[in-house]
């Protein structure tokens, strides 16, 4: 079965003002290993597909399946589970814990699993994977750049070892060169198997991915 598989999915956010139909019946299928990205003007409805694909949201109609899965009929452990076993999101502003090291940053998703069984050494693999072996301990995330914050972001991501990463403009908040490098981590990865999803304005992003979906006003316009 697909990794992530989209079957005639609707998406209306009600509002007082009148509906908002953000998603207008979509369908796709993502593949094990697949590196796509997904473009489109701004409210487009790109936020809206990615928050679906991550189970953060349901569609209003339609169906998701994950791995043959459907969401529909998970139970909300069972979503929560997913999240956090199978899915690794990365943001534009990195949403890193200020006041946690880099280290404790990386860790997190590992200690909402089970307090006592935080692997150390898996955060570690996970940092030098991401090219960052130094400041693990002593730093919080605002004393490192943007690129490294994004790395440890990544790291975080992958630290359940997830199916599926999902990245909302990973790199809208890097200066190109810094942009580029992060890219180039994604590309590695997905070089090693991951299967990847990113939003971008950016065509350079785009670029480094296998296939461009492109959304205008909710629905898929190649
Ligand atoms: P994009 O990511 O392409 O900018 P979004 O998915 O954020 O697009 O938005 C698609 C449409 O849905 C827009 O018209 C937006 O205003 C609307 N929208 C997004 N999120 C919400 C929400 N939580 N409540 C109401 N409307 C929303
Ligand atoms: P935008 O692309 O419009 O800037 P965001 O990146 O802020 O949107 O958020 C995309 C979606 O992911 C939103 O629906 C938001 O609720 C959700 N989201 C944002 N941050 C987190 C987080 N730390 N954990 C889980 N969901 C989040």
């Amino acid at each position: 079965a697909p990794v992530i598989q989209f079957k005639d999915v609707v998406k209306i956010y009600p509002l007082k003002s009148g509906d908002v139909t953000a998603i207008n019946h979509i369908s796709f299928s993502v593949e094990h290993g697949e590196f796509i990205s997904i473009m489109g003007p701004s409210g487009s409805g790109k936020s809206t597909l990615l928050t679906m694909m991550g189970c953060l949201d349901t569609p209003t109609y339609g169906d998701i399946f994950i791995s043959g899965i459907g969401v529909r009929d998970m139970n909300d452990t069972e979503l929560t589970n997913l999240r956090r076993d199978r899915i690794g999101f990365i943001f534009q502003y990195f949403n890193l814990f200020p006041l946690l090291n880099v280290i404790e940053n990386v860790n997190f998703p590992q200690m909402l699993k089970s307090q006592r069984q935080v692997d150390e050494n898996k955060a570690i693999e996970k940092l030098r994977a991401v090219q960052l072996d130094e400041r693990l301990y002593t730093h919080t995330p605002l004393e490192l750049s943007g690129g490294q914050q994004q790395r440890v972001a990544i790291a975080r991501a992958l630290i359940n070892d997830p199916d599926i990463l999902l990245c909302d403009e990973p790199t809208g908040n890097l200066d190109s060169k810094t942009g580029a490098s992060i890219m180039e981590l994604m590309s590695e990865l997905h070089r090693k198997g991951a299967t990847i999803i990113v939003v971008t304005h950016d065509p350079n992003v785009a670029e480094y991915t296998d296939r461009t979906v492109r959304i205008v006003d909710g629905r898929i316009a190649s």
